[in-house]
């Protein structure tokens, strides 16, 4: 297994400023884990070409289906490639939650942006009516399936999966160890299941207020191949101590 992957989802935070002086931080840094940021699409390239040459990775929150058009305001997979970034984030519960992204919408995406040769970070994650009654597994089940929906197994290899319960989003309710773990040990069988026994080596990140005290726990679980920080990870500081936290 690889090491762990702690990634940076910065959302809507930071000017260029605070971005470049983030970047300039973790490249004086150490950290045992692979690290990635996700800042906002205006300074991919900047960061890019802060980080070029550091094990440093960056990526975009979001990016269209189209590879060009008449869509204003949006950006595509080649313009995210050609910014420097290698990754982008896709599917993630707010996306869905106020932009209305569905499990076909996000597929189209996956599909691009794995075609461009960007590597794919997709969110999956129940809400909380649905743990409550039981489904879980069942949403996580149909969030893979439609989503990765006519992605070769050759492609399948620049899949990341971030599992993060919507409940645990941004609301320092954290999924246990126990939680995270039965959920990932469930996610890597379908991964499986859908492209066959090598892909029970895809990274699984477990997302859902993780924080610089939390992080060891989760990280001790056998299938917990790291974390996609959000609140914790706009300071530098703490993004480094889960970082370090494995
Ligand atoms: C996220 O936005 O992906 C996230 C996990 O946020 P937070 O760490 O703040 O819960």
């Amino acid at each position: 297994m690889e090491n762990l992957l702690v990634a940076a989802n910065w959302k809507m935070h930071k000017t260029l400023q605070e971005a470049e002086e983030f970047a300039e931080d973790i490249k004086a840094a150490k950290a045992k884990a692979s690290l990635l940021i996700f800042p906002p699409s205006p300074y991919l390239a900047r960061l890019s070409a802060l980080l070029e040459g550091t094990s440093v990775e960056v990526g975009a929150q979001n990016m269209h289906a189209e590879e060009k058009g008449a869509f204003t305001g949006e950006i595509s997979a080649a313009m995210v490639k050609s910014c420097g970034a290698s990754r982008v984030l896709l599917g993630h519960s707010e996306r869905r939650q106020h932009f209305g992204e569905t499990n076909a919408s996000i597929n189209g995406k996956v599909k691009a942006a794995l075609k461009h040769g960007l590597k794919a970070m997709l969110c999956i994650g129940e809400t909380s009516s649905e743990r409550e009654s039981g489904r879980t597994m069942d949403v996580l089940r149909a969030q893979l399936e439609e989503c990765l929906g006519g992605v070769s197994a050759k492609e399948a290899g620049r899949i990341t999966i971030a599992y993060e319960p919507v409940w645990a989003i941004g609301t320092g309710k954290t999924a246990t160890p126990q939680q995270a773990q039965e959920a990932h040990a469930f996610i890597r069988k379908t991964l499986s299941g859908l492209f066959g026994k090598e892909y029970s080596k895809t990274r699984i990140l477990y997302g859902g207020s993780v924080t610089p005290e939390n992080a060891a726990s989760l990280f001790r679980e056998k299938d917990v191949d790291g974390a996609l920080v959000g609140g914790a990870s706009l300071d530098v500081g703490k993004f480094l101590k889960i970082g370090n936290a494995g």
